[in-house]
């Protein structure tokens, strides 16, 4: 009746800190809010993004170490699988996709480090081994970022 419980405030706001300066930008392809490419018509906005892509891999786990930030493109070219769906098609464009693996690569790039045992408490199954993204994509996030990758 006129008031929020302590309930109704969403956790993420709660807990994750994950937005922080000097990090404001797209771990995957280093496009900052202010860059919205032209052929993007709905909301472009930094999502935390969790580094499982799904249900099937772990539980969902609202915490900073389960998550790091991608533009709402490379969120879309996030799968489960990306050996097995190498490539999606958005807005007429192929882009490679990427999984768990490169996830977890960025994570430890940005971020400087991954908690894996962390990981290992949610994770259905082992995480596997960090992997670096497509070329395709560490070319993107050097060019719009001037930082190397
Ligand atoms: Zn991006």
């Amino acid at each position: 009746m006129g008031y929020r419980s302590v309930e109704s405030v969403p956790k993420r706001d709660q807990i994750l800190t994950i937005k922080q300066r000097g990090r404001l930008y797209c771990w995957l392809c280093g496009l900052t809010e202010s860059m919205r490419p032209a052929d993007w018509h709905s909301r472009w906005y930094l999502q935390e993004a969790h580094i499982a892509s799904g249900g099937g891999r772990a539980r969902r786990v609202i915490d900073d170490r389960a998550v790091i930030l991608l533009c709402p493109r490379c969120h879309d070219c996030h799968v489960s699988d990306s050996n097995a769906f190498s490539a999606k098609t958005i807005n007429g464009i192929e882009y490679p996709t990427i999984d768990e693996r490169h996830t977890i690569w960025i994570k430890q790039d940005v971020d400087g480090k991954v908690d894996i045992e962390f990981l290992k408490t949610f994770w259905i199954g082992i995480p596997p081994e960090p992997e670096r993204p497509p070329d395709f994509w560490c070319k993107r996030f050097t060019d719009n970022t001037g930082r190397f990758r």
